[in-house]
């Protein structure tokens, strides 16, 4: 469904990504793993139109997408929850919710959000800029989820979170799949991602260096083959 065929990319005069190939299939989750700098952002932010590739191609539902503008990715359904959240600070939970709405019900989709993640619905008032790091993450998570997304790309979801509230964000990704979406997770904490995962991409310097079933593998391996981590 969403696919990346032999992307090169990178920032200025350096290359980040070389001859990257991915793919994610409908309601399939991908991980993607590699040490820090191998080029996970990047590869995200160029499934998502935010950069856009030297050569190689994006695709998504067999349309080619290379070089549109992130909007154009969106309107289509894939969805980009950065690292940083992107959440608007200032307005209230509730607010957010509305803008992301469109057009929406609006009492429609804050109850679908509430439904996801009760905690929000006694946030609702209160500005995401006040939330807790886990609480803005799942109104980040509620958002894309109102968009009704094909396919959702999640940069490190559970990023300086406590286990528990790691365990609600990854209860909630359980539920996108299961009602059909797809998903790429670059995820810090590997036994996370790879009991979601069904396939795992791993990155080494900007190359795909191990591609596999999730399940065939030892998050142990993983750490000392290709995370650099003893
Ligand atoms: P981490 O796990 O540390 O977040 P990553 O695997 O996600 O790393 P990227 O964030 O994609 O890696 O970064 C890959 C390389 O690209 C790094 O060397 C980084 O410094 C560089 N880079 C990232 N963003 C930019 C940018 N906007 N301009 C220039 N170089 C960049």
């Amino acid at each position: 469904m969403l696919t990346l065929h032999s992307v090169t990319a990178g920032y200025g005069a350096t290359t980040v990504l070389r001859d990257v190939t991915l793919t994610v299939g409908p309601g399939e989750v991908v991980a993607l793993l590699g040490p820090n700098g191998a080029g996970k952002t990047t590869l995200l932010r160029t499934a998502t139109g935010f950069v856009r590739p030297r050569s190689g191609r994006v695709e998504f539902d067999g349309t080619d997408l290379t070089g549109r503008p992130p909007h154009q990715f969106s309107r289509r359904g894939i969805c980009h929850l950065p690292e940083g959240r992107g959440i608007f600070a200032s307005l209230t939970v509730r607010e957010n919710l509305i803008v992301q709405a469109r057009g929406r019900d609006r009492d429609e989709a804050i109850a679908a959000a509430t439904e996801l993640f009760p905690i929000l619905g006694a946030r609702l008032h209160q500005t995401a800029g006040s939330l807790s790091g886990g609480e803005q993450q799942m109104l980040a998570l509620s958002r894309a989820y109102l968009t009704n997304p094909k396919a959702v790309v999640v940069d490190e979801a559970s990023f300086g979170l406590a286990p528990r509230i790691v365990d609600q964000i990854y209860t909630a990704l359980e539920q996108l799949v299961a009602q059909g979406m797809s998903l790429i997770l670059v995820e810090q904490y590997v036994q996370k991602a790879l009991d979601l995962a069904t396939t795992v991409y791993i990155l080494g310097r900007g190359a795909i260096v191990h591609t596999g079933p999730a399940a065939d593998l030892d998050p142990t391996e993983i750490y000392e083959r290709y995370l650099g981590i003893d």
